[in-house]
């Protein structure tokens, strides 16, 4: 290829490997903080690789870094490999068919996520090894990312101190630079402890600890219309009690989550939905503990690197999709609705068309930001390192993020080579950044520039461990 980044040559080489790893990932679908398997499957694949491997980081058994190169710059390159609940799924079936009622499922894509990322850092160390260039890549395997924020507590640890730039990417239906937009957020659990007593013959000796769950959740409700207008509050109540209607209801625990798009706003409102707890509490005459599991800050921009990205999926193009491709993207289309569809365009500010199966192009770096958002733990990167992710495209338009579809195509061949084109698109970036002086001081003004008013905060104390066992909220 006459216009070929020295990159991606790397990454061919070794593409065959790294797509069988995100295939065995995607076969045993672990929750966040339990990804056990994932992460001795990743590193295995840095020590095979020749990575210099750590695990078992900042109090996670499930962190997994490798480092490879000496000097020079460190660039980061961020994995994940955490799985959703409920979304267990036939791999290739475009209808809804558990591989096991109720069973875990890829259905974020974070096994191409990981697989992907890695392949991008192994590509750079392989680049700089055969060029003898000064300069170091460092693959972290980041767990939790849909509820723990393991990211942060890498953060708080220290892994990206000495890190010039990070650099990562998602699953998607279109290829493109992600829009540095995320909400920050924080979770807590409620506790909440009253009295059992038989509901019939001594309902007035007890008091009820899912009442005020639910007078908690009431009350919370009532503060939507008094918050901001893009900020964001949900719940799930995690022990009812139990399933005895005519017993009083002793214990009962809620888990909330509160978003808006500053972290002062989440803990602002945090601290008002603590005091709706707490009247909770009074009204049931019952007692209430409630504990931070995890946070996550919002995402930071970085122009002159999303440049360099968006330059490198230019002159790459998009995945080299084929009929066979488009044709399962267009019975997975058959299963959803016009206005999921519709939604994907407008996210990617991109104007919708017909009959558009898979990425057909590069989302332009212009436009408006999107109107809805979530948030993600490379926030907490953002805020302490020039942070770029990539947008990949490995999934039928209209695609909804954590579905059953998501999973259903998370081995097919289209993910594979969408996961395979961002790896290129990873690995220019990074050997950009380590062979351009001013590539990298711009990245780090512009860093500075947006962390001079209010530098980095963590969302959660200090004291606060990671969640490791996310269904008790400990
Ligand atoms: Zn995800």
């Amino acid at each position: 290829m006459q216009n070929a980044h020295p990159a991606w040559s790397f990454v061919e080489a070794k593409k065959n490997a790294f797509e069988a790893l995100s295939d065995r990932i995607w076969d045993v679908p672990e929750l966040g903080f339990q990804e056990h398997r994932a992460a001795a499957e990743h590193a295995a694949m840095l020590a095979e690789q020749g990575f210099r491997v750590s695990t078992g980081v900042a109090g996670m058994p499930t962190a997994v870094v490798g480092e490879a190169g000496a000097g020079g710059p460190v660039i980061a390159i961020l994995g994940e490999f955490d799985a959703l609940p409920g979304l267990s799924q036939h791999a290739g079936a475009a209808e809804p068919r558990p591989l096991e009622a109720n069973g875990h499922g890829h259905g974020c894509g974070h096994n191409l996520l990981g697989a992907g990322a890695m392949l991008a850092a192994v590509a750079v160390a392989d680049w700089l090894a055969a060029n003898g260039v000064p300069g170091r890549v460092r693959y972290l395997g980041c767990p939790a990312e849909e509820n723990g924020g393991g990211k942060l507590f890498l953060v708080r640890e220290g892994a990206f101190d000495d890190v010039d730039v990070a650099v990562s990417w998602h699953p998607a239906p279109f290829c493109g630079v992600n829009k540095a937009a995320a909400l920050a957020n924080v979770q807590v659990d409620f506790d909440f402890t009253g009295r059992a007593s038989h509901a019939a013959a001594a309902p007035h000796l007890g008091r009820s600890a899912l009442d005020a769950v639910e007078l908690m959740n009431v009350g919370v409700n009532y503060m939507r219309e008094h918050m901001p207008a893009d900020a964001r509050i949900h719940y799930a109540v995690l022990d009812a009690g139990g399933v005895a209607p005519n017993v009083v209801q002793a214990q009962a625990k809620v888990r909330y989550v509160v978003r808006a798009r500053e972290l002062p706003d989440v803990l602002t409102l945090v601290a008002r939905v603590v005091r709706v707890a707490e009247g909770a509490a009074l009204m049931t005459g019952t007692t209430m503990r409630h504990k931070v599991i995890a946070g996550m800050s919002n995402l930071l921009a970085n122009t002159p690197l999303e440049r360099a990205m968006q330059d490198n999926l230019l002159r790459l193009g998009p995945p080299p999709f084929d009929d066979a491709d488009r044709d399962f993207a267009r019975q997975i289309q058959t299963t959803l609705k016009p206005e999921d569809i519709a939604a994907t365009f407008r996210r990617f500010g991109l104007p919708v068309r017909a009959d558009v199966p898979l990425c057909d192009m590069i989302a332009p770096l212009e436009g408006p930001p999107p109107t809805t958002m979530g948030s993600t733990d490379v926030g907490d990167v953002s805020w302490v390192v020039p942070t770029v992710q990539a947008r990949g495209a490995t999934c039928a338009v209209g695609t909804p993020g954590h579905s059953w579809q998501m999973t259903a195509q998370g081995k097919a061949p289209a993910a594979h080579k969408g996961m395979v084109h961002v790896a290129k698109v990873m690995a220019a970036t990074a050997i950009d950044v380590i062979g351009d002086a001013a590539l990298l001081a711009a990245a780090r003004a512009d860093h500075a520039e947006r962390t001079q008013a209010a530098p980095y905060r963590c969302p959660i104390d200090a004291d606060v461990p990671p969640a490791l066992d996310m269904a008790l909220g400990r």
